[in-house]
């Protein structure tokens, strides 16, 4: 059973995040239809392929016009609901509406101030985003089925967007990267490390050895019905089917080629191009030495 599907309801985003390759994405933009979401829904739940399903890989899931009898139909099929969202559309009914039927609430706080926000949208002002978050989470006690998380990422001011939301700021030597905080029993905050989606950094590909068990917990369908091994593609290269082709979601997972990709990690061998970007490092031999650890193990 995969811990996690990914399904992307829409690559649209009324945000344009720096470290996110959405501004070049080369894939067409569209939602996915009711039908189709429905249908990969009740494959998930009936074929026990997970319990736990996500709405993004790109895109702001919140856009989809049918959120609601989406995340309807994935609850009353037994599967637990967590959204993430860039969190600008908390105040809309659609999202109010669709409460009662998750399980799990990210939302991704991934600018420090007003001048890094005005990059991201000219729709709303810090401040108002940051109030409307703050508005909900003063309502939180609405849905006691629902726990919260805030997505932040280590920033110097990260102090003061905490502070704007009515929460207290675990101290600087306290936190601990890529751990929940639990402030209460249904919110808590997880600082994560600056992300480089867009591998601005890492430019040197590690194309011959890499060790990467993602697509052993985790896969997505994007938009379009294509099926990747991780929640790192955006591009879609990592394609192992198409589920609104025909094929079921266990023929794709459990095909030739999704079978021939985990067999090149468990042998240490990089299988595709796509994976040798992931796994790529700022310099040569920094590549060279990953791969070097990773033939033996170690990494
Ligand atoms: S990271 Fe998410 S919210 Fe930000 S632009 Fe990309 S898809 Fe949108
Ligand atoms: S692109 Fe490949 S290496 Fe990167 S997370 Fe996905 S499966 Fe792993």
């Amino acid at each position: 059973m995969y811990k996690m599907v990914h399904l992307e309801l829409t690559n649209y985003c009324n945000f344009n995040c720096p470290f996110c390759p959405i501004e070049g994405m080369e894939r067409k933009q569209g939602y996915m239809s009711l039908e189709n979401a429905l249908n990969a829904i009740e494959q998930i739940s009936r074929d026990n392929i997970s319990s736990n399903i996500t709405y993004h890989l790109m895109g702001e899931p919140l856009l989809h016009p049918h959120f609601e009898k989406i995340v309807a139909a994935a609850h009353n099929g037994g599967l637990s609901n967590h959204l993430v969202t860039n969190g600008s559309l908390l105040a809309t009914d659609r999202f109010l509406r669709s409460c009662q039927y998750l399980d799990w609430l990210s939302i991704s706080l991934r600018v420090e101030d007003q001048s890094k926000f005005s990059k991201v949208t000219s729709a709303i002002t810090y401040e108002t985003y940051l109030s409307q978050i703050k508005s909900f989470l003063d309502q939180l006690e609405n849905w006691p089925n629902l726990k919260v998380r805030i997505k932040i990422f280590q920033e110097p001011n990260l102090q003061y967007a905490m502070r704007a939301l009515g929460l207290d700021c675990p101290d600087n030597t306290q936190i601990q990267l890529k751990k929940d905080h639990f402030l209460r029993s249904n919110l808590c905050v997880i600082f994560d490390p600056l992300l480089d989606w867009k591998g601005n950094t890492n430019k040197f590909p590690s194309r011959w050895f890499g060790n990467c068990r993602e697509f052993n917990s985790f896969f997505a369908v994007l938009v379009d019905g294509t099926v990747t091994t991780c929640c790192w593609d955006h591009k879609g290269g990592n394609s192992i089917g198409n589920a609104f082709q025909g094929d079921s979601l266990m023929d794709i997972l459990n095909s030739s080629k999704a079978k021939a990709f985990l067999r090149s990690f468990e042998k240490h061998r990089v299988p595709t191009e796509t994976c040798a970007i992931c796994l790529a490092r700022p310099t040569f031999f920094r590549s060279i030495a990953y791969q070097t650890l990773c033939i033996l193990n170690l990494r």
